[in-house]
């Protein structure tokens, strides 16, 4: 079987929210383990006419509430133990936002750097041919992930079509706009973490006139939530990517952070601009803040600078940028963790509309798609905090038990052990 550490890591979060409901045992077994997970290995043509292989996976977490929904990444470092991680988060991500699917992800464990865009072609149509069987707009819907795009996803989709002989738009998600991709869809992950955060604005602290934010990490996730929080008035005093950092106390422009990390390669260039000075990956973290913004990578914040951590509020639009042992030192602290599970759930709730338009064959406005996704936000964002408030817990654990709950219901009306013994 696989590495089944990283999995019962992230099993820990589903039990310390099912102690807080009142839930089958059943339920909790079932949602245990990945309902099915395909290994396969893909033999391609390489341009210099040799072959190579590539080792590839696709898990189907759970199916009770709807098809199974969630990325492909392309990494060297993929395992199968990380697809069923990843692919049991998204059960609960989608259930926390009430979309009509279970969870799942795939992986192919390659440097995509080292492949040609042809060769990076025939990878993932050869992807669709081994899975095809497992995938499908009504069993399985794939979208992109980390080093996989919307160009990928078009192949995919395109492949997938030549073997069902029928065009099948919405097999794949995260599609190019001409080949069905949903408008909206580039930005969603940081507008819904921007819907959530202005809807509880008032019962986190951050209505007054301190807005400080800082953003980790700027790429689409990052640009997108700085740029929405500094047009609504927020000021953004910190910024970072992977080569560096820079700091203002007196506020920076995302955009001209932008420009100077397109021309020379980095964010830390628009320092000695006014008083922004460029400063260290742990200063950034440690900024005194009112909203930290992790948009970069998983672990950012963990055992070792948990402490110095200076903030309000924590919006995860990465996914697992807080580490356990984390979370339990900034609960101490009074910080408040709005949860990756909840927080950038934008992204996959576009990817829901793009699913049911390319099923409907109708199209929405740009304004369509953002007034659905900040009613969705805004109402699950309301429910967990509800859960939070009623039960004393952290927004983590409700946002757990608030999917939970959900999962609950469904694997419950299929009868558990009570309703067959009478
Ligand atoms: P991206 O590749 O566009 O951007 C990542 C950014 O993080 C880059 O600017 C990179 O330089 C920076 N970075 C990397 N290591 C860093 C470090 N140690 N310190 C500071 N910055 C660092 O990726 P993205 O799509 O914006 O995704 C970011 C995170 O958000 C990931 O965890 C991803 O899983 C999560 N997420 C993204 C989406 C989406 O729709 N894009 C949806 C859900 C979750």
């Amino acid at each position: 079987m696989y590495d089944m550490e990283m999995l019962s890591h992230a099993l820990v979060r589903m039990d310390e929210a099912a102690k807080h409901l009142d839930v089958d045992p059943e339920v909790i077994e079932k949602l245990r383990f990945p309902k099915e997970m395909l290994s396969v290995r893909l033999m391609i043509r390489m341009d210099d006419g040799s072959r190579r292989s590539f080792v590839a996976w696709r898990c189907r977490y759970d199916d009770t509430r709807g098809p199974t929904k969630g990325g492909i990444r392309y990494h060297p470092d993929a395992s199968m133990g990380e697809v069923a991680t990843l692919a049991f988060w998204m059960t609960f991500k989608c259930a926390v936002m009430n979309l009509p699917y279970g969870g799942g992800k795939g992986a192919v464990r390659v440097d995509p750097r080292e492949l040609s865009k042809a060769e990076i072609e025939r990878l993932s149509r050869a992807y669709v041919q081994a899975f095809a069987g497992m995938i499908g707009p009504d069993r399985d819907i794939p979208a992109p992930d980390v080093y996989t795009n919307s160009m990928i996803m078009g192949w995919m989709a395109d492949e997938y079509g030549s073997i069902m002989r029928q065009p099948s738009p919405a097999v794949i998600t995260g599609k190019p706009i001409a080949l069905g991709g949903s408008l909206g869809r580039d930005d969603a992950t940081a507008r819904g973490g921007y819907y959530l955060v202005k809807q509880l604005e008032a019962s986190l602290g951050l209505d007054g006139s301190r807005k400080r934010v800082v953003v980790q990490g700027f790429g689409n996730a990052g640009v997108h939530i700085a740029r929405l929080l500094h047009s609504d008035g927020y000021r953004i005093v910190g910024i970072s990517d992977s080569r560096g950092a820079v700091a203002n106390p007196d506020g920076l422009d995302p955009n001209a952070v932008l420009d100077a990390k397109d021309t020379y390669g980095s964010v830390a260039a628009y320092a000695d601009r006014g008083s922004a000075r460029r400063i260290s990956q742990d200063e950034l973290l440690a900024l005194e803040c009112d909203l930290l913004v992790p948009a970069a990578l998983e672990d950012q914040i963990h055992e070792g600078n948990a402490a110095s951590i200076n903030t309000k509020v924590v919006l995860e639009l990465a996914n697992g940028p807080v580490t356990a042992e984390a979370d339990a030192i900034l609960e101490k602290k009074g910080v408040i963790v709005l949860p990756d599970i909840l927080a950038n759930a934008g992204g996959v709730t576009v990817s829901y509309f793009e699913w049911v338009q390319n099923r409907q064959g109708y199209y929405w406005t740009l304004e369509e798609v953002h007034l659905r996704l900040k009613t969705i936000m805004e109402s699950e964002g309301e429910k967990v905090w509800a859960m939070r408030s009623e039960k004393g817990i952290p927004m983590r654990t409700a946002a757990y038990a608030h999917a939970l709950q959900r999962l609950a219901s469904a694997i419950e009306a299929h009868g558990t052990q009570p309703f067959f013994v009478g």
